[in-house]
């Protein structure tokens, strides 16, 4: 099933500043780059994501005043979590792993361009509304399944899988394929949030 025409792997951010080392590293993020290209073999239609931020980003502590990062703000569409400067548009730590093989992914979306929105989710931005374009892309090719893997588990491969669910996609994560931030619970919010939502939860395919 995974190499048919309708199946997508979609690959979450596999990037230098969410890996060891990296701005906002994700504990063993790096270890996930060797199953990930191997899970590559098996299909037809791959798609990556990339988090791209503006130095200004609103997501970033270091523009916010008196903050931290991990502590969290309330903005127009949201609470919003505030991180350490990563993913800064066209730097190092925005660049894919370099392990990583990006020579059969078809298409990259970027997210979190605007300064002043965050975008965890492939598909819509932090206020759940703005839309990336990936589902267009997606239904434009008569792709109805999809497969993620990625960085971080309970926040973009979450908001993306949740998304992915409400909007009819067959979802599965393959969480060895996967590694989390876990902060304050999050880990095991998320899993019970994507379970309700319908997502597949495995181990590996
Ligand atoms: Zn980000």
């Amino acid at each position: 099933m995974n190499s048919s025409e309708s199946t997508a792997l979609i690959v979450i951010d596999v990037q230098n500043d969410f890996c060891p080392g990296g701005a906002l590293a994700i504990n063993k993020g790096d270890e996930i780059v060797a199953p990930v290209n191997k899970l590559m073999d098996q299909f037809n239609n791959i798609v990556f994501t990339q988090d791209w931020h503006p130095e200004d980003h609103v997501s970033f502590a270091a523009n916010q005043p008196n903050s931290a990062p991990f502590e969290t703000i309330e903005l127009s569409y949201g609470t919003q979590t505030l991180w350490p400067s990563h993913c800064v548009m066209g730097s190092n730590g925005a660049a894919f792993h370099a392990d990583l093989d990006t020579s059969k992914c078809q298409m990259i979306v970027r997210k979190g361009f605007r300064s002043k929105i965050d975008s965890y989710s492939a598909f819509f931005e932090n206020d759940h509304t703005t839309a990336t374009g990936l589902h267009g892309y997606l239904r434009d090719r008569s792709i109805s399944n999809v497969v993620m893997v990625g960085l971080a588990t309970d926040y973009c491969v979450a908001w993306s899988a949740i998304d992915a669910a409400n909007l009819g996609l067959e979802t599965t994560v393959v969480l060895s394929a996967c590694r989390a931030i876990d902060l304050d619970g999050s880990l095991e919010a998320q899993t019970q949030a994507m379970k309700r939502a319908g997502v597949n939860l495995v181990e590996t395919l």
